[in-house]
């Protein structure tokens, strides 16, 4: 695509926009602390990511990007050391929302819809846009995302990341899906003169060699993990069941998987139930994403396989239409069914991550929300703290690296003045948040 060779001209356009207001912030607080200047944090309450149970008054010693040591609140803090006083907060380890689309800017029909994301917005705006997401995501204490696709916006998640990490701009750590790959039939931009050669929101294939040509592509061009949508279109049929179109077949599946795992990387598949997410489970993907219904027997092939669920409840509840209508039928029986699959899903202990597809939620909205969905659901409120942080560490192999505050992680590290434990929406006030060591950002100075 023409898009994908704009990218370095628009983010050097963007980094001069967004760079202005940022430069003094940047300038202060992003630049990583020198190996050899030591930091403690005292942490009032910490919620370590791993443990059951929160710990009271331990210190954070922080050197470089790194925490080099947890102890309790009586060790010696050697003179000439920052010492940033939390001691009044709970301290959780950054959060990690394992389903976003940076690029995606809403799905609202009175805006346009899905559509106008690519139809209206040319590649710097949304350039623009992903830039904004990034830190919006950092500044509600998501210090990692994994980003399932950019839809439409070609490898600007790749290039997005390459500007957070030389510093250009501030943001998450990232990773990154790429175009994401469905079949003919099984992406928008739909419904348009079939004589118009229309722009797709992922790279449509046919075939397992097309499939495994879409991976290796997507791959070289520095895909971190590969999406795969498996179910496109929903409705509901005759007796008021959920039904979902399937896209590839087990064989194009399993293309686009062994040629992932042969890079060490892995599949996240979309699919909502049936026929295509049986597929995704026969074709060996690496996560279900939506998994809006699933059987018993498919839940048990999850456990047996090691697959991770990534439930997204949120985007569910928003924009229903109205009940009389075969859309708001469809919209009230994707909930239905969801919360049902998520507590048994919860009952069979299967390996649940937090994502909540922002981008297709407003990024203006909290990203914690989903928390309180998961909670209201039955989650219990630390378990919900460790899908976002230690578990969803283990599916990006980042385990013990982030997601937890134990000696040898990287310093990512939060704060809010209550109780998440008591009340899980407090993770939607997020007071204090320490990126890779750098303090982004502290209302809870003294
Ligand atoms: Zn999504």
């Amino acid at each position: 695509m023409k898009i994908a060779s704009l990218h370095m001209a628009i983010l050097i356009l963007c980094a001069g926009i967004l760079g202005l207001a940022a430069k003094d912030f940047l300038l202060a607080q992003t630049t990583p602390q020198s190996s050899g200047a030591l930091t403690v944090i005292r942490a009032g309450t910490l919620i370590d990511g791993v443990s059951e149970t929160p710990r009271k008054n331990q210190l954070i010693f922080v050197n470089g990007q790194k925490i080099v040591r947890v102890t309790g609140a009586g060790e010696a803090i050697p003179a000439g050391t920052t010492v940033i006083d939390l001691s009044n907060a709970t301290v959780v380890p950054g959060l990690i929302d394992s389903h976003t689309h940076i690029f995606l800017w809403g799905e609202d029909p009175a805006k346009g819809g899905y559509d106008a994301n690519i139809l209206n917005a040319g590649i710097a705006l949304r350039a623009a846009r992903a830039t904004f997401a990034a830190r919006r995501a950092l500044e509600q204490g998501f210090t990692t995302l994994r980003d399932l696709e950019t839809e439409g916006a070609g490898y600007g998640d790749v290039e997005i990341k390459q500007a957070i990490e030389e510093g250009t701009i501030p943001g998450p750590r990232l990773f990154c899906a790429t175009r994401a790959i469905s079949s003919t039939g099984g992406y928008n931009l739909e419904g348009y003169a079939p004589e118009l050669d229309m722009p797709k929101g992922a790279q449509l294939v046919d075939g397992p060699v097309e499939a495994r040509k879409a991976a290796r592509q997507q791959l070289d061009h520095g895909a971190d993990w590969i999406k795969v949508y498996m179910t496109h279109r929903s409705w509901v049929d005759r007796e008021g069941r959920l039904v979902s179109q399937p896209t590839l077949t087990v064989e194009e599946l399993k293309a686009v998987v062994d040629e992932t795992h042969g890079w060490t990387k892995k599949v996240a598949c979309h699919a909502y139930n049936g026929i295509g997410l049986q597929r995704a489970l026969d074709g060996g993907c690496d996560s279900i994403e939506h998994g809006l219904e699933m059987t018993d027997a498919q839940i048990e092939q999850m456990k047996r396989q090691g697959t991770w669920y990534c439930p997204t409840l949120s985007p569910y509840y928003g924009d229903w239409a109205s009940a009389d209508t075969p859309a708001g039928k469809r919209d009230r029986a994707r909930a239905a069914v969801h919360e049902d699959t998520f507590k048994r899903a919860l009952k069979a202990h299967l390996k649940i991550v937090f994502g909540t597809d922002i981008g297709g939620i407003p990024w203006t909205e909290p990203i914690a929300q989903e928390f309180q969905r998961m909670v209201e659901m039955g989650m219990a409120p630390t378990d919900a703290i460790q899908s976002a942080t230690s578990r969803a560490a283990e599916m990006l192999d980042m385990k013990g690296e982030i997601g937890v505050i134990a000696t040898g992680a990287y310093a990512e590290v939060i704060a809010v003045s209550g109780d998440p434990v008591k009340s899980i929406g407090e993770l939607e006030h997020v007071k204090f948040v320490m990126h890779n060591g750098s303090v982004f950002k502290n209302e809870l100075r003294k």
